[in-house]
């Protein structure tokens, strides 16, 4: 770039700076207003309409949502179970009364497979609070809004991470559409939860290799449409913690994918035969994954 060039863009940066669009005016939200309305999802409609049309505020909004904390899932995990004394957390979810908290709150303490944990977590049994904690790391949420003119055919959740996407796609039967990096030499067990106002679904997946490179797909079916909003979160499970509570799941969710995916039969192949090299993997798991990396588990029958 010339130096007419650079003083241009320099003048340009300063006066994007100074433009009368980004002052407040006096019918704009107070400060503190949006730390409250988007923990607790409550804008009014009169606030929803001074957004639209305002620059400030889109701004201002844009830039607390950036700022908001929240808790790890496995602090929130730990709270909703009762295992640690979490004050910070506890503010969070009851005084703030954060809504994405809650909701994850609730999807965290109906998985079975957490659950158990917890209970041998309680117990002191072996180094299972090391692999919780490693398993909740891995995890990522996100939400699906309410849309104004009903779902469409494809809705798309907003991760909070990036490189995550998810869609419900409304076929019969509805699908829950995943897309996250990874490697596909070494692929993993992901536990899927999605929650509506309703219940709470668990799911195992193992995504499979996706058309772009270094992607990983994974299409899950639900047995009905889920009433909006929708909570999802996911994680990646250590096949160590795995028991025999679990094997009926595993084989369901692997039979399901056979039938709708054959891709990711190969993929559940190659993660159960890694899993079966694992030195703490429970001997009541074994049969179900020799099983599954048998050829002919692949056929579909
Ligand atoms: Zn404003
Ligand atoms: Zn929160």
């Amino acid at each position: 770039m010339n130096e007419h060039g650079l003083s241009r863009l320099l003048l340009g940066l300063a006066s994007e700076d100074t433009e009368p669009t980004t002052m407040p005016t006096p019918s704009c939200l107070p400060l503190p207003r949006f730390r409250t309305a988007l923990l607790r999802e409550d804008w009014t409609d009169a606030e929803q309409r001074h957004k639209a049309g305002c620059d400030v505020c889109r701004q201002t909004e844009a830039q607390a949502r950036r700022q908001v904390w929240h808790p790890s899932l496995l602090r929130l995990f730990w709270h909703a179970r009762g295992l640690v004394d979490d004050a910070d957390a506890a503010r969070h979810l009851q005084t703030d009364a954060c809504r994405r908290c809650q909701r994850l709150s609730i999807l965290l303490q109906a998985d079975r497979l957490l659950a158990r944990l917890a209970t041998r977590v309680r117990q002191r049994a072996g180094d299972t609070a090391t692999r919780l904690g490693r398993m909740l790391a891995s995890g990522a949420s996100a939400l699906l809004a309410p849309a104004s003119s009903g779902l469409r055919a494809e809705q798309p959740f907003a991760f909070e991470a990036a490189g995550h996407s998810a869609v419900l796609l409304r076929t019969a039967p509805p699908l829950l559409r995943l897309e996250r990096p990874g490697n596909a030499q070494t692929p993993v067990l992901l536990r899927v939860l999605l929650g509506d106002r309703k219940d709470v679904r668990e799911q195992f997946t193992v995504p499979r290799p996706g058309k772009e490179p270094g992607g990983l797909h994974a299409d899950l079916p639900l047995e009905r449409l889920p009433a909006e909003p929708l909570t999802l979160a996911l994680y990646e499970v250590d096949a160590a913690v795995l028991g025999i509570e679990e094997v009926s799941q595993l084989c369901h969710a692997f039979a399901a994918a056979r039938k709708l995916d054959p891709l990711a039969v190969p993929a559940w192949q190659t993660w159960a035969s890694h899993a079966l090299k694992l030195a703490g993997l429970d001997a009541a798991v074994r049969p179900a994954l020799e099983a599954l990396t048998r050829p002919a588990a692949g056929a579909v029958r």
